[in-house]
């Protein structure tokens, strides 16, 4: 007996242009790079948005009617990326660690990034997608404060990404927000890169000489 067809509530909304994964590690690291010091006009973000998502295309859904056109040229509205970049900057160093924080401090953060992702409810829908759990934007397009707001859930619920994942360079010339690679036999990375680790050695390492050369 062929199966019988699953029943809906209603059907799939007929918008929906842009797609992406709500945990998606593209949005996780544009994000940071929204938060990154030297990110200070338009033309930054929108160069960090390409270098992040070269692949924005296949974010986008095909058109439902056929006579409409894909706003390619409008991937992202970048209008909001200054209260992105601010509430990114507020909200990294309690989300990094989110899992030790008191609980007063815990539901004050949990508040706080509970309101903005409401706050985008009306900008589209969840949907269980390919890429797992999708937030389709409606036509309006995905904004950068919706992409940063939306960035920081992954750190804050059970997942594979705890918070300590968020690391903060320790070269005191960056100090940039960074994903840790998963943890290794308790070594916790400290850098963002190699050349930062490096540097910052070789500073220590000058630093030390000098003060041995002065108590001499
Ligand atoms: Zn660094």
């Amino acid at each position: 007996m062929p199966s019988k067809p699953l029943q809906s509530i209603r059907t799939v909304p007929q918008f929906g242009r842009h797609s992406i994964g709500l945990f998606d590690d593209q949005s996780i690291l544009f994000a940071l790079a929204v938060a990154r010091d030297d990110v200070q006009n338009d033309a930054d973000v929108a160069r960090e948005f390409h270098t992040n998502y070269p692949d924005w295309s296949k974010h986008t859904l095909p058109s439902w009617k056929e006579d409409e056109p894909i706003p390619s040229n409008t991937p992202i509205d970048l209008r909001d990326w200054q209260r992105g970049q601010k509430l990114l900057r507020d909200w990294l160093p309690n989300v990094a660690r989110f899992d030790r924080l008191m609980p007063k401090r815990r539901t004050e953060v949990l508040y706080a990034v509970n309101e903005m992702l409401s706050m985008f409810d009306s900008h589209g829908s969840l949907f269980i997608g390919p890429a797992g759990l999708e937030f389709r934007s409606d036509s309006g397009g995905e904004s950068v404060l919706g992409l940063c707001v939306r960035s920081m859930v992954r750190f804050m619920v059970p997942s594979d990404w705890p918070p300590s994942r968020l690391g903060r360079c320790a070269n005191p010339k960056c100090k940039q927000w960074f994903i840790r690679p998963p943890p290794k036999r308790g070594t916790v990375r400290r850098y963002c890169s190699d050349k930062h680790a490096n540097s910052a050695r070789a500073m220590q390492f000058r630093r030390r000489k000098k003060k041995e050369a002065a108590t001499k």
